[in-house]
């Protein structure tokens, strides 16, 4: 299938609206994260592809509320009885509440690209299940939610313990080879996420998936351990 990975027997990444949605696929299906706001039918359509259905899908995971992270998950939520999670602390942006922040950090910049921003706006959904770190759910034999902020204020990453295996969203980037912090043209607060990554460096892991680059598939965090020791 055109963009879609196999990381693990059950793990697949399928590239939608530049960035990803994950797809654990066990008994049930959890999705993490559904693109932009017309990510979902192709979203559908890998799960389809695989032989499954939408009406296997348990849960829908948002890792944070940036539109090409939730863009679809009101339309997975349609079409399936997926239970939707989010952290907490973003719950009333993605549910229309407040007004969901800009992307963009730069004053000036998130003026210029405010009708984009519009445009590309994601439809609201609502949340079945409040997620605070340490909430434990089944998929792959256990799914930790880390509380991860500083990217935005309610980033989380997904930690698979017994799969050896660390969802990180957009807590990290990879440029020229190495691990590096988000982009600061996009994260609300860097000294928090420096933090977040010297915390998801204390974690095992072999394989770490992020949301815009491929996934490092071995010894992923003693590479983070390398790169989080020389963060000043
Ligand atoms: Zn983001
Ligand atoms: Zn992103």
């Amino acid at each position: 299938m055109r963009g879609v990975r196999q990381i693990t027997a059950n793990l697949y990444q399928i590239s939608v609206g530049g960035a990803s949605a994950f797809l654990v696929v066990e008994d049930m299906i959890t999705v993490i994260d559904a693109g932009r706001r017309r990510s979902g039918p192709r979203i559908l359509e890998c799960i389809r592809d695989l032989g499954r259905s939408p009406e296997e899908i348990s849960h829908i995971v948002s890792t944070h509320y940036h539109l090409d992270h939730i863009g679809g998950i009101a339309h997975l939520q349609a079409a399936s009885a997926g239970r939707v999670a989010v952290h907490r602390s973003e719950v009333p942006f993605v549910q229309g509440g407040k007004p969901l922040p800009s992307p963009f950090r730069n004053p000036l910049l998130a003026f210029l690209m405010s009708p984009l921003v519009r445009l590309a706006r994601p439809p609201r959904f609502s949340v079945d299940l409040c997620l605070q770190d340490g909430d434990m759910f089944e998929p792959l034999g256990g799914m930790e939610v880390v509380h991860t902020p500083g990217h935005t204020p309610g980033s989380i990453s997904l930690y698979f313990s017994r799969e050896g295996l660390l969802i990180a969203g957009d807590a990290l980037a990879v440029r020229r080879g190495s691990l590096q912090l988000p982009s600061r043209w996009f994260t609300s607060d860097m000294a928090q996420a420096k933090e977040s990554v010297r915390r998801l460096a204390g974690l095992d892991f072999e394989v770490l998936c992020l949301s815009h680059f491929p996934p490092l598939l071995k010894n992923a965090s003693k590479d983070l351990r390398c790169f989080a020791e020389n963060l000043h």
